[in-house]
């Protein structure tokens, strides 16, 4: 009777999770496909980055989509997270760095003067030996100056501080790249891997911004963050702005750059282009 009720109960599970498996046996196959068709089904969106004082442009952050045929518009945190697991995202984070690298080279052309242009590391790529050379040869092959990238790491990507990952990022440094966190302060509450790695910018993390510029919010975390930022010589950005009222707070504050939906969504190769234009009319 037991084998009976525990066989029933396995039926009436198997149906969901037979589709479970199947669907993520189905995403892993297309992002195969995906990858072995030299990526061509990605497409990279850009975020300006501004300024909160005056607005003046500083650059963009690259944020990668998957246009397939069946599912549509994939966000990132649909397939990036399975791309580490497999190890797809080595080639689909190689991928995104050559063509933010090479359409900032564009846009730097069109503009007349540097824009930097950030990319989203995953821990998996940092594992790669080769991916300084890698960065090197995005660099060459689109004629950036090395200073316009800035590659983003998570803090626990650098937590883990092993001579291999700090011999890479260090490789990475001498390039003459930038380096940031990404969703700084949602991490670990280790600050210690700030003085080992040779961090320029601090991104605080939306969290924190939506908390800002409410009333009576005096926002402990973003000042805090800012602060650090301060002592240790490193610049920090604003993610996630949603409202005037946190732009005109966070300048307030001392933030220098920031980005968000109150100044522009993530968008394509066409949008990126008519702000270009509307920056080069404001002089
Ligand atoms: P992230 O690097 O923290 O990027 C910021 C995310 O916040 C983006 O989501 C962006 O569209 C969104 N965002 C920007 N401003 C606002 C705002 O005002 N309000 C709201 N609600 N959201 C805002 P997205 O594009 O969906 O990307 C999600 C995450 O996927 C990224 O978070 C990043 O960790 C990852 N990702 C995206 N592209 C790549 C990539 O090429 N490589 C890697 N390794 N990860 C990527
Ligand atoms: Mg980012
Ligand atoms: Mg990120
Ligand atoms: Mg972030």
């Amino acid at each position: 009777r037991a084998k009976a009720a525990g066989k029933g109960r396995y039926e009436v599970f198997e149906p969901a999770m037979h589709a479970a498996v199947r669907e993520r046996l189905e995403l892993e196959a297309d992002l195969r496909r995906v990858v072995a068709n030299e990526c061509r089904d990605l497409v990279v969106h850009y975020q300006p980055i501004a300024a909160l004082a005056g607005r003046r442009l500083h650059g963009f952050e690259a944020l990668v989509r998957w246009r397939d045929a069946r599912r549509g518009f994939v966000p990132p945190l649909a397939f990036i997270p399975l791309a580490e697991e497999t190890g797809l995202i080595v080639a689909i984070g190689r991928h995104v760095l050559e063509t933010a690298c090479r359409d900032a080279r564009g846009w730097q052309d069109r503009l007349g003067r540097p824009l930097s242009i950030t990319v989203n590391l995953s821990a998996r790529q940092l594992l790669e030996p080769d991916l300084p050379r890698v960065v090197a040869a995005a660099l060459s092959d689109s004629g950036i100056a090395p200073e316009s990238l800035v590659l983003e790491m998570t803090e626990s990507m650098l937590i883990d501080d092993t001579e291999s990952t700090l011999g890479r990022v260090r490789a990475l440094k001498a390039l003459g790249v930038r380096l940031a966190i990404d969703d700084f302060g949602t991490g670990f509450s280790s600050l210690a891997y700030l003085e080992r790695f040779p961090v320029d910018l601090l991104k605080i993390d939306k969290r924190f911004v939506d908390r800002v510029g409410r009333e009576h919010d005096e926002s402990p975390l973003a000042r805090a963050i800012l602060g650090l930022g301060a002592a240790l010589g490193m610049r920090v950005v604003a993610e996630g702005i949603e409202t005037e009222a946190q732009w005109t707070r966070l300048r307030e504050l001392g933030c220098e750059l920031g980005q968000g939906y109150y100044l522009a969504r993530p968008a394509g190769l066409d949008d990126v282009e008519r702000l270009l234009d509307a920056e080069l009319a404001r002089g």
